[in-house]
């Protein structure tokens, strides 16, 4: 199997269609193939095709999504990445740490890995659907890189993490992982059983649910165990006096 076949990349709301273009040649060159594009600004575009130079094959099949959802369909595996040192800490990776759980997750499943926009990178909204935010260290005045250079940094750590598998990440679930989307509906499942138990304020909220989605990305959840809890904010509901 080719080490790239359960990996997509994913651009959301790429400005210019220049570096979509920058994106799909930095991907080749590292032996990465799938481009999922989250409504591009403009594209197909001339740019796009005149930057990509021999990897128009990788932009020609480009699925392009309506929304990040769509686009996460599936995925077992989700890393954001991002340039911005934030209050509230997503479990953050660099991209070895980063290329190295995506090597050892993708033997068994589909792994998304997102990028943002030129300018604002991805939305705190668009990261809590990841389960680690990879940083590539820079200059700490500096440390935007552009987009298709950041594919191509974290591109290249793939690249190495294949051709030596890091042993740190080889710990392999017997069973079926949660893919992205049926991980979202136990989120929501968990915020309504929150706020009807009244241990969650939906006009105060605080960090609650972003703390929550940290604490059980790391974790790693199988299907079945996102099976019991859901059981579990089921029968507290249930139970709940009226
Ligand atoms: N001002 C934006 C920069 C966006 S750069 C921000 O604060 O995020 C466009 C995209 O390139 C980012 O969304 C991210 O996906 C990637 N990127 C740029 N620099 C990066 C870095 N140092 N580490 C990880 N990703 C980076």
């Amino acid at each position: 199997m080719e080490f790239s076949q359960n990996i997509r990349v994913v651009l959301v709301e790429t400005t210019h269609p220049g570096n979509i273009g920058a994106a799909a040649r930095a991907m080749k060159t590292m032996g990465l193939r799938r481009l999922y594009l989250v409504q591009p600004k403009a594209y197909p575009h001339a740019d796009a095709s005149a930057r990509a130079a021999g990897a128009d094959d990788v932009l020609a099949q480009a699925t392009v999504c309506g929304s990040l959802h769509e686009a996460l369909r599936g995925a077992l595996l989700v890393i954001g990445t991002s340039a911005r040192p934030r209050a509230l800490e997503w479990t953050r990776l660099d991209p070895r740490e980063c290329a190295a759980r995506i090597i050892a997750e993708s033997a068994a499943g589909e792994v998304a890995l997102v990028f943002g926009r030129e300018r604002t990178g991805l939305t705190n909204a668009e990261l809590d659907r990841c389960h680690f935010v990879a940083a590539i260290p820079c200059n700490p005045a500096y440390r935007s890189l552009n987009l298709a250079s950041a594919v191509q940094v974290i591109g290249y750590e793939l690249m190495m993490a294949v051709r030596e598998p890091a042993a740190a990440v080889s710990e392999r679930m017997a069973e079926p992982l949660a893919s992205a989307d049926e991980v979202e509906l136990f989120y929501r499942h968990l915020e309504q059983t929150l706020i009807a138990l009244r241990f969650l304020d939906p006009d105060n909220p605080r960090h609650l649910m972003r703390r929550l989605r940290r604490l059980f990305s790391r974790a790693r959840m199988t299907r079945n165990e996102v099976n019991i809890l859901r059981g579990i904010l089921t029968a507290a509901q249930a139970d709940r006096p009226r």
